[in-house]
């Protein structure tokens, strides 16, 4: 079979396209015959190598949907469900084998490359609103990269549950963007100060939370956009590491609250999982959550997609297909 390989770890261009031998299931695993491949910056920080993998050459992409074709002994799947997941390594492949913990049903009505695209994003997105920081009507929260695939899916769970939102974006088009799909303001933050319009929009009282993706270009600012006991999420680095913060800094700027989250620990009992997954199923369903998928590239073309990721040009999901 055909999988897409980091060897050695590095640039886009280190991503072969290459024959492996096709796995099987042990006891409490299940063989898929992957339909479609989410892309998501996950996989950009294994291929660099700032997330470590045990093996090499590395396994890359965590997200998929598929048709189970093998299962290990006493599985609760059978040959022939329709399945998705996210977190489990190795997905740029025609097959994988992957965890039952992180296997979900995918319903009929759901095509692969939905299910595909809802699986690592949206069940951030869920998380981060349900759970890191419960959003209600009432609060305001700021996302930033609001146009990228988990920020377009963000906005949209963020006034599900009635918030007030500001989505910050690089262009023009983006802006539009998060814009239709709910965002009350958008800030263009390569331009503006969104600081600024975060104080002016609450009163100068500060927001209750911001979710923060981008990391080291923005980590700092944003700490200053939130009222006091507010909350920061720092879940991710898009534009690079956020390096070392001092505790001080958080009773400094009015007693905040910190965290980094990871998808990981919130699907980990699989209530939550299941919770999680239906609940996103549901609202794509009833047209709350739309799916935007910016295109969708051959497996081979792995690299491409990576580097149309890396370079700001995406505007919602990328998705591969084997
Ligand atoms: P996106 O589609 O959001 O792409 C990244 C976006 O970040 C870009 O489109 C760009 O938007 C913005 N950005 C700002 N500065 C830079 C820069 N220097 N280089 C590249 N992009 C930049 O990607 P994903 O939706 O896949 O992931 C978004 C983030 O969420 C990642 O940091 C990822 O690690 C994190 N994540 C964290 C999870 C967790 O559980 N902790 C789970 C899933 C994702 P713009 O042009 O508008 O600035």
């Amino acid at each position: 079979m055909k999988a897409v390989v980091a060897d050695p770890v590095g640039g886009p261009e280190n991503l072969k396209y290459v024959d492996v031998g096709k796995p099987e299931p042990n006891a409490g695993e299940v063989l898929v015959k992957i339909q479609a491949i989410g892309v998501n910056f996950i996989d950009v920080y294994f291929r660099t190598g700032l997330y470590k993998a045990p093996e090499a050459p590395v396994k890359i992409g965590s997200e998929a949907a598929g048709i189970v074709e093998a299962v290990g002994s006493g599985s609760r799947f059978r040959p022939g469900d329709r399945v998705a997941y996210a977190m489990a390594r190795g997905s740029y492949a025609e097959y994988a084998v992957v965890p039952e913990a992180v296997l979900v049903h995918v319903p009929d009505d759901i095509t692969f490359e939905d299910a595909a695209a809802l699986m690592l994003q949206g069940m951030t997105a869920h998380y981060l609103t349900r759970s890191t920081f419960p959003l209600s009507a009432g609060h305001t929260c700021l996302i930033h990269a609001a146009a990228g695939g988990v920020g377009l899916l963000l906005v949209q769970a963020a006034k599900i549950a009635g918030a007030t939102v500001i989505g910050t974006v690089s262009t023009e088009e983006k802006a539009r963007l998060v814009k239709q799909h709910g965002a009350d303001h958008v800030v263009r933050y390569t331009e503006e100060d969104f600081t600024k319009t975060a104080k002016t929009i609450t009163n100068g009282k500060g927001l209750d939370v911001v979710y923060d993706s981008v990391g080291s270009s923005t980590f700092f600012k944003s700490l200053d956009t939130l009222r006091p006991r507010g909350m920061m999420v720092s879940f991710g680095q898009s534009s690079g590491p956020v390096g070392p913060v001092d505790p001080l800094i958080l009773s400094q700027k009015g007693s905040l609250f910190l965290t980094r989250p990871s998808l990981a620990n919130y699907v980990s009992d699989p209530k939550e999982l299941a919770w999680r997954a239906s609940d996103l199923f549901e609202w794509h369903r009833r047209g709350l959550l739309k799916l935007q998928i910016h295109r969708t590239y051959p497996l081979a073309e792995a690299a491409n997609a990576h580097r149309e990721l890396e370079s700001r040009a995406s505007m919602g999901k990328l998705l591969l297909r084997p």
